[in-house]
């Protein structure tokens, strides 16, 4: 992916929106010249309070190895949930990985064998998992959070996500209509 200027409105506004990590599909993956993914866990494939993956879950992993893209779990949440998340997926995981940081992703791409270029973030919150992504000039991609905290803090975030979101449909009509 080419190199972008660090504006806030870059760094914050997604490349992709989909209902579901499940319309994340290995063509879709493929045609963008993807090979490798790293993937937020809570409110992305999960919600917090499931603590293993569904059949749904593995499902599409299976469908991401069979088709060579290589997947990665990064995800703030601590070592415990993260763990047991992984136990049947087994893939290359970052507890407390410090997103926006970007550390935790640039490890992970470095054991799966794949450059930014050719790697996307896939996650639920534009403030964490779209302003890693893009600070490290990859392909951002966003699904709605499964299942939203009512938390006044959590209101809070996407209230301040919302111009970002609108700027991402400006962009689509645009794209649409080129
Ligand atoms: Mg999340």
């Amino acid at each position: 992916m080419k190199k972008h200027r660090h504006t806030l409105s870059y760094l914050l506004t997604p490349d992709y929106v989909f209902p579901t990590f499940r319309d994340v599909t290995p063509s879709f993956l493929s045609e963008l010249g993807i090979r490798g993914l790293v993937i937020d866990i809570d409110n992305t494939l999960a919600p917090y309070e499931v603590a293993e993956p569904d059949q749904n879950i593995l499902d599409w992993f299976a469908d991401l190895e069979a088709h060579g893209i290589k997947a990665a779990l990064i995800s703030n949440n601590h070592p415990p949930r993260v763990e047991l998340f992984n136990r049947t997926l087994g893939l290359p995981a970052y507890p407390d990985s410090g997103k926006p940081g970007g550390k935790a992703i640039l490890d992970a791409m470095r054991v799966m064998g794949v450059t930014p270029e050719e790697t996307a973030g896939l996650g639920d919150q534009l403030l964490t998992d779209t302003l890693a992504v893009h600070r490290l000039d990859m392909i951002s991609i966003i699904v709605p959070p499964i299942k939203d905290k009512t938390t006044l803090f959590f209101r809070f975030k996407r209230l301040l996500e919302k111009p970002f979101m609108r700027r991402y449909r400006k962009k689509q009509e645009k794209k649409a209509h080129a």
